[in-house]
């Protein structure tokens, strides 16, 4: 095996295979160099320095990916099981998930004015889990996804699906309120989202619904518009969380309006209802026999 000298290299290298890792991607070959083909390092420094985040964008997890292996102690520990797969239980799973998280500074968010870290709420074995995108400012102040007034209308939305708030587990792809309520960007999607794999992996739905655009583009990791995402289940196992139950091989991921939206647009409330309506059907819901 060829060793790489270059720190640089083999520090950007040992971020590949980790970002890999979250996408649930192990098992790394190493091409056959052919007389005359640039050295391991020079092919790895190319790839590396070339590939833009609109290509990680469109990546499917599941593929496998072509890189060479070398060696590197941060890249082992990235393969390493994470702290809450060493328990079934998954209250505990979640806290230590919490405890992991930290006073999180991971992401520039950090430093972006938020109060607090808000890291989801529910039945931690919830059939059914809702996705964001971000929290807002009545979350960052009371650190809880959806309380304000969109929070309000998903209430009311999952009250019309004849279940309680409390039934179900709500979280958001970032965990800290961008500036200005803006969509959260690129970069701390990316760094944040693993955390929401982990806490979907330990909760383990049958079905997640995601709340618009940017929940739907993080979770399925495919950039559509709206119009092409809803209407359909997807088969969902979140990325670089192996399952160790052999009782949940993912969950079933629905695509529907952020209630924000909804709010803006209430004239598209229908077509989300709809959206509801299969997730209700898939899981055996009845609506409440009294309206909401
Ligand atoms: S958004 Fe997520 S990754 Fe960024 S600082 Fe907050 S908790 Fe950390």
């Amino acid at each position: 095996m060829a060793t790489i000298q270059n720190p640089d290299i083999r520090r950007a290298l040992a971020e590949r295979i980790r970002y890999y890792n979250e996408l649930g991607i192990y098992d790394f070959y190493q091409r056959e160099r052919q007389v005359g083909e640039a050295s391991v390092a020079t092919e790895v420094a190319a790839v590396v320095s070339t590939t833009q985040p609109e290509q990680r964008e469109e990546m499917s997890p599941r593929k496998s990916a072509a890189v060479a292996a070398i060696p590197d102690e941060s890249a082992l520990e990235a393969r390493t099981p994470k702290p809450e797969q060493q328990t079934t239980d998954s209250v505990a799973a979640l806290k230590l998930i919490r405890e992991d998280l930290g006073d999180c500074t991971r992401c520039k968010l950090h430093q972006q004015g938020r109060k607090q870290i808000v890291f989801g709420v529910g039945n931690p074995q919830a059939e059914l889990m809702f996705v964001g995108e971000g929290p807002g400012a009545d979350e960052d102040q009371q650190g809880e996804p959806f309380v304000g007034r969109a929070g309000q209308l998903l209430n009311n939305m999952i009250k019309a699906m004849g279940i309680r708030r409390e039934d179900v587990y709500i979280a958001n792809v970032v965990k800290c309120r961008p500036p200005g309520n803006r969509t959260p960007e690129r970069d701390e999607c990316d760094t944040c989202s693993p955390f929401l794999m982990r806490q979907i992996a330990v909760i383990k739905p049958r079905v997640v619904v995601a709340l618009g655009a940017v929940a739907a583009k993080n979770l399925l990791a495919i950039n559509a518009p709206m119009s092409e995402l809803r209407g359909r289940f997807y088969d969902f196992m979140p990325a670089g969380a192996r399952s160790t139950d052999p009782n949940w091989q993912g969950a079933k991921l629905a695509v529907t309006y952020h209630p924000a939206f909804l709010l803006r647009d209430p004239r598209q409330k229908g077509e989300a209802w709809k959206d509801l309506q299969m997730v209700m059907k898939y899981l055996g819901l009845k609506p409440p026999k009294s309206p909401v």
